[in-house]
């Protein structure tokens, strides 16, 4: 009854912690919930005020599909001002989420058996979209402390794509500029594109952030993709972006028309707002990850666990050294914490778990307690 593309893709694993963290909310239980992906702070005050504002002023019609030119032109300006990059509005698509621009992308370029390059363990969206597109997912685990991957073993004639994200959910790796020549040479020498989801960027504690499309020869083989979910807590109001070589955003585009035709219009004018207004608020937001992060790596390192130091984002991947499943099922069920499986976001790390952080340091400290108390009843 369904069609290839969706029987291709497997149900989400995450999906039975989430509805099981749910009934036992209902039922009343104190549910911490550790699995989201997304900040915990309001929406800027401005950036509300200005979508407000355009509903008033009347611009609740449809837009051009790649976007309102305001929109686009603050992008590009944003893109040469802090990535050092001289897209124009051509080479730009706005998108309702980042997560859209992502799958347009990957079904403008990836044909059947086309292979696509995916660092273990990677955000769940790339495979499903991968799949859904006919190519395949060749996955390649992290070198010891996840700075980098044996990439080059892995490329073949079918290579089309490599996928990046950094910072990276879920590890909150920051990858250095060391591995983004790597894969930058690999790129050039193979002829591959690379897609670089950058939508953490600005959540970063320790190092900088560096976009491949920065690099020699990556300004025509880099699809890089953004968004003004996670920097400006706007995950609801839906707005993301792409930038490529102007062919393929002409192909986003294409999908975009006979799909969703553009983002919600108002919402576009919120984000030319958010874009090139005052930024001093993410000082403290930043600030506050970074102590939350700061007592959750103290806190583990009390219970002796290991895990991936994150140095961006909001998550951090954790060895729980038993099948993660069924960890995250019975921490649920017994001390009413929902995590997320490692088993979720690739194939060679079913024992870690994703906790995020985005959520109170009274939560956070709550829920080391429930740790240290399941660990030692086990
Ligand atoms: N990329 C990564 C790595 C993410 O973690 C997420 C959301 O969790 C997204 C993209 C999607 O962002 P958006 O809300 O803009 O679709």
């Amino acid at each position: 009854m369904m069609s290839r593309r969706v029987n291709a893709v497997s149900p989400s694993a995450t999906l039975r912690i989430s509805e099981s963290a749910k009934k036992l909310r209902r039922e009343g239980k104190p549910v911490i919930d550790m699995s989201v992906g997304e900040p915990d702070f309001p929406t800027p005050s401005f950036i509300i005020e200005s979508a407000y504002k355009a509903m008033k002023e009347g611009k609740v019609f449809y837009t051009p599909t790649k976007g309102i030119p305001e929109l686009l032109e603050a992008i590009s300006e944003k893109l040469k001002r802090e990535n050092n990059l001289d897209y124009t509005p051509e080479n730009i698509i706005v998108t309702p989420g980042a997560k859209y621009a992502i799958y347009e992308a990957i079904m403008s370029v990836i044909d059947d058996g086309e292979e696509v390059i995916l660092l273990d363990p990677s955000w769940v969206t790339y495979e499903a979209c991968v799949q859904m597109a006919g190519g395949r997912v060749v996955w390649v685990p992290h070198d010891e402390g996840f700075e980098s991957a044996p990439i080059e073993e892995y490329v073949s004639s079918k290579t089309k794509m490599i996928i990046l994200n950094s910072p990276s959910n879920p590890l909150g790796v920051v990858y250095p500029e060391s591995f983004l020549r790597k894969v930058r040479d690999l790129a050039v020498d193979e002829d591959i594109l690379v897609m670089s989801d950058e939508v953490y960027e600005k959540i970063i504690f320790e190092g900088e952030h560096k976009s491949i499309a920065s690099l020699d020869g990556m300004f025509e083989r880099t699809i890089l993709i953004n968004g003004l979910s996670k920097t400006y807590s706007m995950t609801g109001w839906r707005l993301g972006y792409a930038v490529a070589r102007e062919d393929i955003i002409k192909a986003m585009a294409k999908i975009q028309s006979h799909s969703v035709s553009h983002p919600t219009s108002f919402v576009q004018y919120a984000g030319v707002t958010a874009i090139k207004g005052d930024q001093s608020f993410l000082k403290d937001i930043v600030e506050e990850f970074k102590y939350r992060r700061d007592m959750l790596m103290k806190g583990l390192d009390e219970l002796g666990l290991k895990y991936a130091p994150p140095k961006g984002a909001f998550y951090m991947f954790v060895d729980v050294e038993r099948d993660s499943m069924e960890f995250c099922q019975e921490f649920l069920e017994k001390e009413y914490v929902a995590t997320t499986p490692g088993s979720a976001f690739g194939k060679s790390y079913q024992t870690w778990i994703r906790i995020s952080y985005a959520t109170s340091r009274e939560n956070i400290r709550d829920m080391l307690a429930r740790l240290e108390k399941f660990l030692k009843a086990q």
